[in-house]
């Protein structure tokens, strides 16, 4: 696959400074894996892909149901039982084919990320299981990638930039301790479908900018849409982390 796109589809990503004709190539060259296509992933997904990155490698275990369709945006009526990743890649490659698509179905184990994990250059983290983002936070440091935690209930995100690639970063483990965070399981407690895309369209900039090597704002990042209000707290490492102290 070509590095260079004689597009135009990117036009508008080449005067932003902090982006530019550089950034848009590290974009191009860059390979993300997403794991869980829900409505945060729907809406990263097709953010991703459409500003050209080179490579997306989806990872979900689900099927679609009809309870999905408010807010998983790339499924359709049409599509309902199928394997969420073979209906978002086939939405995916039609949206841009310049991005090459791979798809993983089933439960991600250790020994999935250990195999996928290297290939890739950032790691998002969509998958609203706690395990999983351990695991997830484990593989990253060990082979020091970047990772974007993201995660939404009711009116509510929250986003986790994680910089294990950066000398002296706090993980995940540091950030949230043994406990789960405070975001319960969505489906009892509900999700507003635009909150969902909100979090979503968030973790393909945080993403993007940070291929692009851009400058992006470290920390937790919180959103309430409620009173339409951001924050963002500074997240420390811990020297006694199980994960990440020494
Ligand atoms: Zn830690």
């Amino acid at each position: 696959m070509p590095l260079e796109s004689n597009s135009l589809r990117y036009a508008a990503h080449l005067p932003l400074a902090g982006i530019g004709a550089q950034g848009q190539a590290r974009i191009r060259a860059a390979h993300i894996a997403l794991i869980g296509v829900g409505g945060i992933g729907c809406a990263a997904a097709q953010y991703i892909v459409s500003s050209g990155v080179g490579e997306l490698t989806l990872c979900d275990f689900d099927h679609v149901a009809e309870s999905n369709l408010s807010r998983q945006i790339l499924y359709k009526v049409a599509d309902l039982g199928r394997a969420k990743v073979s209906v978002a890649a086939e939405s995916l490659r039609a949206l841009n084919p310049e991005t090459k698509i791979n798809s993983r179905a089933g439960r991600m184990a250790d020994s999935d990320m250990q195999t996928l994990f290297p290939d890739c250059d950032f790691i998002i983290d969509a998958s609203d299981n706690y395990g999983t983002r351990l695991a997830v936070n484990r593989t990253a440091l060990s082979l020091g990638i970047p990772w974007l935690m993201a995660a939404c209930i009711r009116l509510e995100a929250q986003l986790l930039l994680l910089r294990p690639d950066l000398p002296g970063q706090p993980c995940y483990r540091c950030a949230y301790g043994t406990a789960p965070e405070t975001l319960e399981d969505c489906p009892g407690a509900g999700i507003f479908a635009p909150v969902a895309g909100i979090a979503g369209a968030a973790a393909a900039y945080f993403a993007l900018a940070c291929l692009a090597g851009q400058s992006v704002a470290q920390g937790l990042h919180l959103f309430d849409a409620t009173h339409w209000a951001w924050q963002s707290l500074q997240i420390n490492r811990n020297p006694g982390c199980r994960d990440c102290g020494h």
